[in-house]
């Protein structure tokens, strides 16, 4: 069994990189995949450890992105992960998320005065503290709870830092289409991750999203995912064949802040994916660099 999707302490999860590593080793993954929001640094940090255990660790990444959706003039973040399962990315694309980074860190400050001035007393040392190189929303979120604004992580969100609510502010977010260019000049492979978010119910949305994605040179698409039902499932491996999509899947693992996610095994063991997924996508990007 495998996880190509995990999150560490560099960006959105609770456990360190050396911790993730340990419990991947105490669960016998085959191999693990650390896919950080926008940063190798969570991957960069596991590397000796997972030699030292011998446990297959794969680059991978999480970035968010900017897509319109349903067609109208309002762009959503999409997420799209990247993997680089046999040689490390290019040093331009590490440092263009640097770029991205740094235009991050412009936001957060943008974000606190944008919470202050609806009268939440907060300062950006405390959020960073809780975030790191890769302070997010999710870590504003915890602060906002941990000094009782808010009640829940998602009452946060919902007042105010989901994207309709008040307290949003904008960051540069690359495109989808620029992003998918950018892992594959950087010798990786792109994977939608979690396709069941792109269009909620909508089938046919999802449909025809799925086809412009793979028009616009999407490589793979995350068809095991803790959120997805058997039917889901299903569905996504046959997007794949029909577009000659590579497949991915993994927990999406975040520690304690997604609780009952757990690694390599999903939501209620609902999550099984076969070292044979790997092998695959080696192949692919093997085969990508010529
Ligand atoms: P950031 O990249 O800092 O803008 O934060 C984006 C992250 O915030 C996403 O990856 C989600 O984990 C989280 N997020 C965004 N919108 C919501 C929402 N409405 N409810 C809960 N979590 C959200
Ligand atoms: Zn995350
Ligand atoms: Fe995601
Ligand atoms: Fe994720």
């Amino acid at each position: 069994m495998i996880d190509l999707h995990s999150h560490t302490t560099e960006s959105d999860g609770t456990l360190t990189p050396l911790e993730l590593v340990e419990l991947a080793a105490v669960k016998s993954l085959e191999a693990l995949g650390i896919t950080d929001h926008d940063t190798f640094a969570g991957y960069d940090q596991a590397r000796p450890a997972a030699e030292a255990c011998r446990l297959e660790l794969v680059c991978g990444i999480e970035l968010s992105t900017k897509l319109d959706v349903d067609g109208r003039k309002s762009e959503r973040s999409v997420h799209l992960l990247g993997y680089f399962p046999d040689a490390e990315p290019a040093a331009e694309f590490r440092s263009w998320l640097h770029a991205i980074q740094e235009s991050r860190r412009d936001r957060n400050l943008r974000l606190v005065g944008r919470l202050r001035e609806l009268g939440l007393d907060i300062r950006l040392e405390e959020v960073q503290q809780l975030g790191g190189s890769m302070t997010g929303r999710p870590h504003f979120a915890k602060l906002l709870r941990r000094k009782g604004y808010v009640k829940t992580l998602q009452e946060a969100f919902d007042r105010y830092l989901d994207e309709s609510a008040p307290g949003y502010v904008e960051r540069l977010e690359p495109g989808f289409a620029e992003a998918v260019a950018r892992i594959r000049e950087a010798g990786g492979v792109s994977s939608l991750a979690h396709p069941v978010r792109l269009a909620g119910r909508d089938a046919a949305l999802e449909f025809r999203t799925i086809e412009r994605l793979a028009g616009m040179g999407l490589r793979g698409i995350e068809a095991y995912h803790s959120d997805h039902s058997s039917e889901d499932t299903a569905r996504y491996l046959d997007y794949a064949r029909k577009y000659g999509l590579a497949v991915t899947g993994g927990s999406d693992f975040h520690g304690d802040t997604k609780p009952d996610v757990q690694l390599g095994a999903g939501r209620a063991a609902n999550l099984r994916v076969s070292r044979s997924v790997l092998d695959q996508l080696r192949a692919i990007a093997c085969q990508a660099r010529g």
